[in-house]
Parts: structure tokens; sequence; C-alpha cells
């Protein structure tokens, strides 16, 4: 007998996490689900509660560097379209957690709001974006954030007004384990001149990211003044090297893997260009992506 009984359709045993991240790495996880509706997230997250397993909520994949091991409980993937909405408001929009950042910029230029489009080629969902908080160009996901509705580790359902959430560089105070939906205000302006402006900047992200558009993941923040890129080339890391990984030539702040690259050389690789820097430059360098 299935230990989620009744949610067999959604739990899968033993699934591989590599094709569900951008860097293509890690192992499998234990038990993996893709919930279709609320109630059967609640009650995967209920149970898994009641058997003390642990659980991991998997956006997009863009942001974590999964072990090689995998991981030993529970992840959700919000995959379904229940969790991949997008409701035009008088002034904004309210997301589903799982909903893609594209769409939400896409249809946020189209309505005539402007602030979205500075996020244009930023790859992710909404809620792996609320979470960390996700920036480019002056723009970031907290300053249009009205409220969140969560849930919590126990199966509670609540929501979080402007005034109870915080939000920092490449962070935000909203660690419950799921952020069903957002809903954000925006200025007006003229959707002939976003979507000009839009184009303008997935050029210019075009240009600095990898030529690779999977395989490859955004390393440190950058600390200030500096960006974390111009500080690995400063150090000479930009030809950096290990098996199967390597940084990006144009921007040594990706780090792109090969098929069959580790984990664990990743982990070493990382480490040793953080202490590189610190060496060389005196400048102490911050993880961005969840090490899981
Ligand atoms: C090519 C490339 C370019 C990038 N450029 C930028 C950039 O310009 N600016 C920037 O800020 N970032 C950038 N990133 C990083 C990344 O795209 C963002 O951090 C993105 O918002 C992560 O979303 P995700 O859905 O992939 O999250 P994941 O990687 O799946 O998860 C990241 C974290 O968010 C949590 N999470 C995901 N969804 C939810 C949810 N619904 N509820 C609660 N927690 C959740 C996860 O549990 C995990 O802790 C870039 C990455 C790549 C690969």
């Amino acid at each position: 007998m299935s230990i989620f009984e009744g949610l067999q359709h959604i739990v899968r045993v033993d699934e591989p996490l590599a094709p569900h991240n951008t860097l293509q790495m890690g192992g499998p996880a234990k038990y993996f689900a893709e919930p279709t509706t609320i109630e059967e997230l609640r009650g995967i997250v209920l149970e898994c509660d009641r058997q003390q397993i642990g659980i991991r909520l998997l956006g997009s994949g863009t942001n974590v560097l999964i072990s090689d091991e995998g991981y030993d409980g529970m992840v959700i993937h919000l995959s379904s379209a229940e969790f991949s909405k997008v409701v035009v408001l008088q002034n904004g929009l309210c997301c589903s957690g799982g909903c893609k950042l594209a769409h939400f910029v896409s249809t946020a230029v189209r309505e005539g709001f402007s602030g979205p489009e500075n996020l244009v080629g930023i790859p992710g969902t909404v809620g792996g974006a609320l979470h960390g908080n996700a920036s480019a160009n002056g723009g970031d996901m907290g300053q249009w954030t009205l409220s969140a509705e969560v849930l919590t580790r126990s199966g509670e359902i609540i929501k979080r007004s402007a005034s109870e959430m915080n939000f920092g560089y490449r962070q935000s105070s909203l660690s419950e384990l799921v952020i069903l939906t957002a809903t954000f205000s925006f200025e007006s302006a003229d959707p002939v001149e976003l979507t000009k402006r839009m184009q303008k900047l997935w050029i210019s992200k075009k240009s600095s990211s990898p030529d690779i558009a999977s395989h490859c993941a955004f390393l440190f923040k950058d600390p200030g003044g500096v960006t974390a890129a111009s500080l690995i080339e400063d150090a000479g890391l930009k030809q950096a090297q290990n098996g199967l990984l390597r940084l990006d030539r144009k921007n040594p702040n990706y780090l792109i893997a090969s098929d069959g690259a580790s984990s664990h050389d990743a982990v070493s690789m990382i480490n040793e260009i953080k202490e590189s820097v610190m060496k060389k430059l005196g400048v102490e360098l911050e993880i961005g992506i969840e090490i899981w």
C-alpha cells in the first residue's frame, strides 16, 4: 500500500530531478508530486507533516543546485494549470506561484503596467522570483507586491499583507513552504512604449547571458557597487574549469555544466572561486544559488 493513499496519481517515487533544473544536475527525489488542485497540494503537505517527511518546493529550478544524492523527501512541483494563472486587475495583476515570470512580464506590458518589463529574460516562476526577490534594471518583485497567499508546512493558508513582508536584494521574508498567489500593483504607462523598452532590455539581457539557454545557473550575488562577474574576472578566474563544469566566457558569474557534471564538483568549484576572490581582492562573495 502506498504511503500516499488516494494521491498516487500525482505522487511519483524516485523521480530524477536533473530534468527539473536548468543545470540539469542532481539525483532523484524520493517522492515527487505535481498536484492539480489546492486540495491535493494540502493533502500532500498534511500527509508529509503527519509522517515527518521533509518537503521542498521546486519552481522552474533555475536557482537551485541539487546534490548528487538527490533529496530524501518530497519535492512539490507546481506545474498544473491551477497554479499557473494570471488575472488582470484594475491596476495590477494577481498571479499564481507556478506562473512563469515571462507570462507575468508580457501580461503586464500588454496591459500597460510599468515596472515588470525590467525583469524580461529572467527565467523561472513568479513564486521563485518572489521568494528570492528577483531583480534587474532597477526593478524588483517586492516593490510591486501588495499581498501574498501562502501555505505553511502544517497546511495552513495565510494571507500576508505588504506590511508583513520584507524584501531586500535577492531575498524576501516569504519563507513559508508555498507562495500560492500574489497580487501586484503598478503605475500605468503606454503599452507601445513599454513594449519598445522591453525589447531593448531583452536584447541587452541576451547579450550578457550564456548562449546555451539550459545547463547554466547564476552563481553569486553582486556585492554592491561592482558586479560579481567583474570580481571573478579581476581575480583571473574567467577561464576557471572543473571537469565538466566551466564559467561562461561572456559572463563568468554563470556556471555552465556539460552532461554528466556532478553537483559535488560544482560545490567545490563555487567554494574555490569564493576563496580565491577573497584572497586576491578581499571581497566576500555571497552565493545566490540555493544548494539542496
Ligand atoms: C540564465 C539565468 C539568468 C538569470 N537572471 C537573473 C536576473 O537577472 N535577476 C535575478 O534576480 N535572478 C536571475 N536568475 C536567477 C533565477 O532565474 C531567479 O532566481 C528565479 O526567480 C528563480 O525562480 P524559479 O522558479 O526557477 O525558482 P527555483 O530555482 O525553482 O527555486 C528557488 C527557490 O525559490 C523557492 N520557490 C520556488 N517557487 C516557490 C513558490 N511557489 N513558493 C515558495 N517558494 C518557492 C524554492 O523552494 C527555492 O527555495 C537567472 C537565472 C538564470 C539561469
